[in-house]
């Protein structure tokens, strides 16, 4: 019977093709299926009723019982309007009609009550209604006390009689018909498990609620089961993958305990110490790693990858690290260098700027086994660079990678798939994390190493620009240095160069008695890489700069962080940029530079940078302000399907429906039991849908 829900939607009495071409023009509704899960977007509450004096303008909606005492028309031409003064037992208020003017004049009739619903809105001390709805009293209905559904509908649509009230005739009579065929899609036990009410009166409830309650049950009903099919089919391919790729067992632990006792330079951290333990038991496994390490900036992701590194080539196989750009390659093999010369290792580092003769010779002690870690960017995914066994792959600051890149290192290993390692500085919640790399085991590193000073944050207007000046002047006299941080002007490339020109004249005529660097995305990379280790060694006290100095650098001595025009950049990229000070044992400083007026988004970013450090904190407020939908790999993550469910406010629900979903396969991991039989009929379906989207996208 599960046609029936692709029935066309003209097929539905009081649709019909015209109507139906416009639903699946505007709103994407093909089906019965379809427009069973347009969902209202809010309710409005008719079981409660306000006098006149009662009103005040923070109110959304509200309904008034009264009389229209008269009706006039006032204005001419675009102007012209109808106001109806209507009053109840309190006072008087305006109804007022800017189009539709003849025809509801000859609707308003004094002297009979009326229930006028609206937005109200207050001109001094009177109240009035745009475009009230308005029923005579004689007509309202004996309502149960239930909660007004109002769907997303369109002008188009409300021209053609579809408005909410429309919507919601034809969504009561496709319900009357076919809410009995309604399958469920969860098994018996796992609703009850998680108390979750059936799904015929989750969707009944969630269109036409008989009160507040069961309107929470049918939401959480519906998010539970959006949350359990995206968990389910992300659960199983990770399954399918550790069934089938075999890793090669990786657990000499000889070096790393020598490196432990003679060469470890500080005490790790309980988080590093954790997160160390989860690698190490999937390195030792048999099966292939997948695992994403999720670190706030400074957090000592670096040592953790070195650990890692020592245990792969302590058994026998060859490592890489890769990094997004040629600056951050340069820095990976800089601190890692000291580490692994200590420990009698050798290391090359393999970019786009490598000369060609000793890339020749790279290529040689990679393939005969004598160069057991090579550092690069993408220049170590190419096909002449062929290891003799690699074993642990490493990916740094995933979000410029994609996935197609990460199974391209899988094909340097031919005969086991290397263990791949994942790091990221982008703190992203836990929910979205489980969601955008459901297919990734994650680990977190949550803990600063002791001893490090918060990051001082300050929001600072334009106007206050010397002071700010004078506090560089200070910091820099006292040996520090410091980032000048020129937002990208996305329109232009020119424009952008210019603004950071502009600020880098400034600067020189600001503090004429300091070196100054700057760096930008159009420079060469050996410009860069020259303008940045001048920087590093401290020749250059100020550094100005586009943010191609976002990721990953590492200048312990640089306490300042300036960010002009602080109002146009993203939380998630001010945080990024926040983290390249604070390195040190020195109190470091943020300083964020806006215009005055600001939207309320912007001001939103800038309190919470100046209130927390906290990455994952950070991230939550990110997620709530720009939706998940902005984030890079949503379209194939599955989380467009979230109709109801919201990453940033149900993390709760999503926890109980990933561990249900993860019952489920570890109880029936084909999903064949008959019980499953639902469940298997549902993640089909979703499965073509899916494909047919990555076929249009
Ligand atoms: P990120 O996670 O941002 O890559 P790094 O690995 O670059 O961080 O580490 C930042 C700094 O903290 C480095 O100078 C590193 O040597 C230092 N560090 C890392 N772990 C510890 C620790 N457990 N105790 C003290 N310092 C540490
Ligand atoms: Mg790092």
């Amino acid at each position: 019977m599960s046609g029936y829900f692709d029935t066309k939607i003209e097929y539905l009495k009081g649709v019909g093709p015209q109507k139906a071409e416009l639903l699946n023009k505007e709103l994407q509704i093909f089906t019965f299926g379809e427009l069973i899960s347009h969902y209202p977007f809010r309710y409005e509450d008719r079981t409660t009723f306000y006098k006149i004096n009662q009103l005040n303008a923070d109110l959304q909606h509200v309904q008034v019982v009264g009389q229209i005492v008269s009706v006039e028309t006032l204005g001419e031409g675009r102007r012209k309007r109808l106001v109806a003064y209507f009053k109840d037992e309190t006072g008087v208020m305006e109804l007022t009609w800017f189009k539709g003017i003849q025809w509801v004049s000859k609707k308003l009739i004094t002297g009979v009550p009326y229930v006028v619903f609206g937005k109200p809105n207050q001109f001094g001390r009177k109240f009035s209604i745009a475009h009230p709805e308005f029923e005579p009293i004689t007509q309202l209905k004996e309502e149960k006390s239930y909660l007004q559904p109002i769907y997303p509908t369109t002008e188009k649509l409300k021209n053609r009689f579809l408005d909410s009230k429309g919507i919601s005739k034809i969504m009561e009579i496709l319900l009357n018909q076919s809410l009995g065929l309604l399958p469920e899609t969860l098994p018996g036990y796992l609703m009850e498990a998680n108390r979750l009410i059936p799904k015929r009166d989750a969707i009944y409830h969630i269109h036409f609620p008989a009160n507040e309650q069961m309107l929470q049950r049918a939401r959480y009903r519906l998010k539970f089961e959006e949350f359990f099919f995206l968990q389910l089919r992300l659960l199983k391919l990770k399954l399918t993958r550790t069934e089938k790729f075999r890793g090669q067992p990786l657990q000499q632990t000889g070096l790393l305990t020598r490196f432990y006792n003679e060469n470890l330079p500080f005490e790790l951290t309980n988080a590093q110490k954790r997160v160390i333990r989860e690698i190490y038991s999937d390195l030792k496994s048999g099966k292939q790693m997948n695992r994403l390490i999720q670190g706030d900036v400074g957090s000592g992701k670096t040592i953790v990858a070195f650990i890692c590194i020592l245990v792969a080539i302590d058994s026998g196989t060859q490592t890489c690290l890769m990094a997004p750009t040629e600056i951050l390659a340069f820095q990976h093999y800089e601190s890692l260098k000291p580490f692994a010369e200590k420990m009698g290792l050798r290391l090359a580092l393999l970019t786009g700027s490598t000369k060609k003769s000793q890339r020749e010779i790279i290529h040689r002690d990679l393939i005969s086994g004598n160069l057991p870690i090579l550092i690069g960017t993408h220049a170590l995914l190419e096909d002449v660079v062929q290891f003799k066994n690699l074993g642990l792959a490493i990916i740094d600051e995933q979000h410029r990678f994609g996935v197609a890149q990460r199974a391209k290192l899988w094909g340097k290993n031919l005969t086991f798939y290397p263990h791949v390692l994942v790091m990221t500085a982008t703190p992203i919640p836990r929910t979205l994390a489980m969601t955008l790399y459901g297919d990734l085991d994650i680990s977190v590193i949550d803990e600063l190493p002791i001893g490090r000073k918060a990051i001082q944050t300050v929001h600072r207007y334009d106007k206050d620009r010397l002071k700010v000046f004078g506090f560089l002047k200070k910091e820099i006299d006292m040996g520090r240095q410091v980032y000048m941080v020129y937002p990208l002007i996305e329109e232009s490339e020119k424009m952008d160069l210019k603004s950071l020109m502009d600020g880098h004249e400034s600067i020189c005529r600001a503090f004429p008695q300091y070196p100054i660097g700057v760096l930008h995305g159009n420079m060469k990379p050996v410009d860069k890489d020259f303008e940045m280790a001048r920087f590093v060694k401290g020749e250059t006290k100020i550094m100005v700069a586009t943010t191609v100095i976002e990721v990953g650098v590492n200048v312990p001595n640089a306490t300042v962080m300036v960010v002009e025009n602080a109002e146009r950049f993203g939380l998630s990229q001010l945080h990024q940029l926040r983290g390249r000070v604070g390195r040190g044992s020195s109190q470091s400083y943020c300083v964020l530079m806006t215009k005055y007026e600001l939207s309320k988004d912007s001001r939103i970013r800038l309190e919470t940078m100046v209130r927390t450090n906290n990455g994952f904190e950070i991230a939550d407020v990110d997620l709530r302000l720009r939706g998940p939908g902005d984030l890079t790999g949503t379209q194939q993550s599955g989380i467009t399907d979230l109709k109801l469910a919201d990453l940033s406010q149900d993390a709760g629900i999503l926890t109980q429906a990933r561990d249900a979903a993860r019952d489920l396969l570890e109880k029936d991991p084909q999903i064949s039991l008959p019980e499953h039989a639902a469940v298997y009929t549902q993640i089909q379906k979703q499965t073509k849908q899916a494909l047919n989207w990555s076929r249009i996208s």
